[in-house]
């Protein structure tokens, strides 16, 4: 049975795909069946809306996170249905992202954002194109500065939304980071390097 619905403390996550434009050397599914006791390699195909809403059931959680497995705005049609779910069950909505979306997509997705998500954490990773190209071998040349412009659309949908960086990166590398986030003028979270 796989799974499209998991809990971590008091939040639940949403596992839409398994398709990623990075290959990140980091990444939590590199050689990995599990995450936290949950196998989330979709083996039966990508869930529909009403698959992850049965899933979900009342939203008994603080927040739903779409995240998994895979980046979430590869399915941006079903996760915006189930935001409206998640919202009419009064709870708030987050997406973690590579900030691709709109390469994804082919277009800028930030103002179908608006009103659905209440919080955007977008993997910033690096301070520039060439460290995050090595780091996340993007499938897409512009990745890096296409991320950027995905922040700075977002910032200008008004949307709550802040870049993270693993702690691991050092701490110039980190306040090259800070640098880059005070440019967008969207705030910077360090968060500590979860092992793969
Ligand atoms: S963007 Fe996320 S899911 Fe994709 S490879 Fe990097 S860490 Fe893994």
């Amino acid at each position: 049975m796989d799974t499209y619905v998991y809990r971590i403390g008091n939040n639940l996550y949403v596992n839409l795909t398994n398709r990623c434009s990075n290959r990140c050397t980091f990444c939590v599914r590199n050689g990995k069946e599990t995450f936290e006791g949950y196998a989330l390699w979709l083996k039966g195909g990508e869930p529909t809306a009403a698959q992850v809403t049965a899933a979900l059931g009342e939203c008994d959680c603080d927040e739903v996170v779409f995240c998994g497995f895979g980046e979430p705005t590869y399915r941006l049609d079903v996760m915006s249905e189930v935001c409206g779910y998640v919202h009419a069950h009064g709870k708030r909505t987050r997406l973690n992202t590579n900030g691709h979306g709109s390469l994804i997509n082919g277009r800028n997705i930030a103002p179908e954002l608006a009103g659905k998500l209440d919080g955007i954490n977008i993997s910033l990773n690096a301070s520039d194109a060439r460290r995050y190209k090595a780091l996340c071998r993007p499938l897409y040349p512009a990745a890096f500065e296409e991320m950027l412009a995905f922040a700075r659309a977002c910032r200008d949908q008004g949307l709550n939304c802040w870049f993270s960086v693993v702690d691991c990166i050092g701490e110039e590398e980190v306040a090259a980071c800070r640098n880059i986030a005070d440019a967008v003028g969207i705030p910077l979270r360090v968060r500590p390097m979860i092992e793969a």
